[in-house]
Parts: structure tokens; C-alpha cells; sequence
């Protein structure tokens, strides 16, 4: 029988880790700033692994071409079909992963599909250049296109290092206290409170006083009241997502009325 006591990790040493699979034109830019820090340490340590994939290689041709004009015509190149679907199948393992295309097009990543994908087994993660990809390779390899803002980047390598970056640090074992990870930005549908540290006093700012006061629960209503606030006034969709979640209030059961 297994029990489990909250806020204590267990990292389960007997699961393969989880695994990033990159299929990118560049592979020298990783592991890059995955290497550092956290994911970096988490990486040497062995609680997570990367494997890139040289989309080139599965080209046919003797000048190892990747792409080619779009049909009907307009600027740039498109990364042709036959030539990712071969390096996507050669990247391929028997175990179902999810596998991502990062486009602007696509759903914007949340943090609930970070969740998500860090407690799968890892993601198969293609990184488009140029224009874009052709259209058929997406939908005959079924590739889940994920966006990481509305903003149009040159590549999808450093959208695929935010995806992987995001979900390293949800691994067991990979922050300091499992628990960091639970009362962040996103994570209850609110951003986070403002944190402060010593000094007490900077250039005449002082910290809240009610920081300092010791009292647990005061503390934690002046954090979830500065959260709502902050929520209200820099992401009003949050806030009404958050508003349309909440139960109906219940009527009071004691009426003294009638
Ligand atoms: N012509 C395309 C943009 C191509 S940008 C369009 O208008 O949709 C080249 C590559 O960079 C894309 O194929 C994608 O892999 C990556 N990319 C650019 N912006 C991105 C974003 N906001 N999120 C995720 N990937 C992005």
C-alpha cells in the first residue's frame, strides 16, 4: 500500500526520466541556456534528458536541401514534408509522445499544458524556420502546434527551450521544495504577490510591514488580496476566467425572515 505525504518529494527512481526530443536545423544551440541553473543541473544530474535531432539529416538530395518555394507563390521558403516527416519518424519511439510543432499559429502555451507535459513522458518538439512548414506534414504526423506568445520569432528553437524550460522545473526533485512550484503565477489562476528580501530598507522603500509581522494567516490574506489586485488590473482575462470558475455563493441557511 502506498501512502502519500503532502509536500514531501518522492522522486520515482524506477521511471525512465523524462525526455525532451528536439528536431531542429540548428542542434548546436542546444543545450544552451537549458545547460545552466536549474534544468542545467537537473540535466547533468540525470533527472531529465535532451536529444537533438539534425533535421538536415533526412534530406535526400546531394545538396541536402530542407526547403523550397512556397506553391502559389510569395516570399521565403518552406520546409518541406517528406524531408521532416522522415526526420520525425527517424526520431520516433514505441512509447506515444506528445509531439509539437512550435507556430505562432498555434494554441498559446499555458501553464496547465506545462503541467501536463511534465508529468508525460516527454515531448518530440519541431522547430520550424523560414516561412513555415508545409501543411501536410502537420496534419499526416498529427503535430499539436503550440505558440509562445503573438509575437513571430526567426525560429522555433528558443519557443521549444521555453516549453522544455517550463517543464523541466515541475520535475521531481528538480526545485529546491516541491511545493515552489504551487502558489506561482498561473498556477490558482492569479498572479503571484510581490516577493521582498533583506534589506529591510531600500532607498527609502521599506517592506510591508505586515511581511514582518510572523502572522501566518495575515501574511497569506495580504499576499492572495495583493494577487487578485495585481490580476484585476494586468490580466482582465484572468480574472474573469477566475470569477466564472468560482461555485455560485450559497444562500444563507439560517433565515430569520418570513
Ligand atoms: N510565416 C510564419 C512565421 C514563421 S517564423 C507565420 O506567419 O505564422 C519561423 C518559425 O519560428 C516558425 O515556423 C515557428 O517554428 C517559430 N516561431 C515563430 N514565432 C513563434 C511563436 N510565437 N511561438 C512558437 N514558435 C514560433
Amino acid at each position: 500500500m502506498t501512502t502519500s505525504i503532502p509536500d514531501t518529494p518522492i522522486p520515482d527512481t524506477t521511471r525512465t526520466p523524462w525526455r525532451a526530443t528536439v528536431l531542429t536545423l540548428f542542434p548546436e544551440m542546444f543545450p544552451g541556456p537549458l545547460g545552466v541553473s536549474l534544468a542545467g543541473k537537473a540535466l547533468s544530474s540525470g533527472l531529465w534528458t535532451l536529444e537533438t535531432s539534425d533535421i538536415r539529416e533526412a534530406a535526400t538530395d546531394r545538396h541536402r536541401s530542407v526547403d523550397d518555394t512556397p506553391a502559389g507563390g510569395g516570399p521565403g521558403m518552406v520546409l518541406r514534408a517528406d524531408v521532416l516527416a522522415r526526420a520525425i519518424d527517424a526520431a520516433g519511439s514505441a512509447t506515444a509522445r506528445p509531439r509539437l510543432l512550435m507556430s505562432p499559429r498555434g494554441r498559446p502555451l499555458t501553464q496547465q499544458r506545462v503541467a501536463e507535459l511534465a508529468a508525460g513522458p516527454g515531448p518530440l518538439i519541431v522547430c520550424g524556420r523560414f516561412e513555415g512548414i508545409d501543411q501536410r506534414v502537420i496534419d499526416a504526423r498529427e503535430l499539436e502546434e503550440v505558440s509562445i506568445g503573438d509575437y513571430v520569432l526567426s525560429g522555433g528553437e528558443i519557443a521549444a527551450m521555453a516549453v522544455i524550460d517550463a517543464c523541466v522545473r515541475l520535475l521531481p526533485g528538480v526545485m529546491g521544495r516541491l511545493s515552489s512550484g504551487e502558489d506561482e503565477s498561473f498556477s490558482d489562476g492569479l498572479l503571484e504577490y510581490p516577493q521582498y528580501t533583506r534589506p529591510q530598507a531600500f532607498e527609502g522603500r521599506p517592506i510591508p510591514e505586515i511581511l514582518l509581522s510572523g502572522d501566518h494567516a495575515k501574511v497569506a490574506k495580504w499576499r492572495l488580496n495583493q494577487a487578485e489586485a495585481l490580476t484585476q488590473l494586468r490580466r482582465p482575462d484572468l480574472w474573469a476566467a477566475k470569477i466564472a470558475s468560482r461555485p455560485a455563493k450559497k444562500r444563507p441557511k439560517n433565515t430569520t425572515e418570513g
